[in-house]
């Protein structure tokens, strides 16, 4: 696979999921940039991994849900590599409960880092990609946006709306050969996931009919071919990878 001359951007690209999809597509001859929330030391850290494979790298403190930071980001991408041809969003949090204890706050942060972020970002990037006759959007959900679970319905309801989005994006921007894709990730080991409990863990392990936890490689894998013109004819698709977890 080849990304040379594709300058990217990865949000939370500073640890987990998002750190393995800035050095993927870094691997494959990409130049990326990503933003962080708090971790400044990892994020910078990245940066040196990334430029360790001969590309360039930036990184940018921005809270995902701010909509002016998104264009800010963006706008200086743009004024120092020319262009931006692929945006990952993959900024995200969780904070699970059962319905009946779910605060408003819960709600909201999740909802708004999930999936507003995913608004802020898109539109920003829409006018340089439109500018330069292309891009590809790729957005991080979850299996949990394909079939829901017990204690997540914040969550679920951010990587439904997600997949929502993706769609009508994909539709919006067709005509402008800017292509929006999803992939739903299931059980991937990550700090996100660290701290599960045993018997969450083996009931994950036996709904999961590869039967082991996902690998961050996986994924990125996966969004690396959606960033490329491999992928070219598709746009408005979710791919699981997920082990087979939500077939
Ligand atoms: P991690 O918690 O390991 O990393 C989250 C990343 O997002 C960090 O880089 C973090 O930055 C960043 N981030 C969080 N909030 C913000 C914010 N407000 N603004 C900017 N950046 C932010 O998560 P994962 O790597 O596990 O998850 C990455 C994505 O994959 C998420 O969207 C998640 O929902 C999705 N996913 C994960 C699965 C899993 O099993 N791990 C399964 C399915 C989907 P900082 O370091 O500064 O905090």
């Amino acid at each position: 696979m080849n990304l040379s001359e594709k300058n990217c951007l990865v949000t939370g690209g500073s640890r987990g999921i998002g750190k393995s999809i800035a050095l993927t597509l870094a691997q494959f001859g990409a130049n990326v940039a990503i933003t962080y929330a708090r971790s400044e030391e990892a994020a910078n850290e990245v940066v040196k991994e990334i430029e360790s494979k001969g590309v360039k790298g930036l990184a940018y403190q921005a809270d995902a849900v701010v909509f002016e930071k998104a264009e800010e980001v963006i706008s200086d991408i743009v004024k120092q590599w020319g262009t931006l041809d692929v945006l990952v969003n993959n900024a995200g949090i969780t904070k699970d409960n059962l319905i009946l204890r779910m605060t408003e706050e819960a709600w909201d942060d999740v909802i708004t880092t999930n999936l507003k972020s995913i608004f802020n970002y898109s539109k920003a990037a829409t006018k340089p990609m439109m500018r330069a006759r292309g891009g590809s959007i790729i957005n991080i959900s979850s299996v949990v946006g394909i079939s829901g679970n017990a204690g997540q319905s914040n969550y679920a309801a951010s990587k439904a709306g997600i997949i929502g989005f993706t769609k009508s994006f994909a539709k919006e921007l067709a005509s402008r050969n800017i292509r929006a894709n999803v992939v739903a990730p299931g059980y991937i080991l990550t700090e996100m996931t660290e701290n599960l409990n045993e018997k969450v863990l083996e009931g994950i392990k036996q709904e999961t009919p590869l039967g082991r936890p996902g690998n961050p490689e996986e994924v990125s894998n996966t969004v690396a071919f959606l960033a490329s013109n491999l992928s070219s004819y598709i746009t408005g698709e979710v791919i699981r990878v997920d082990g087979g977890m939500a077939m």
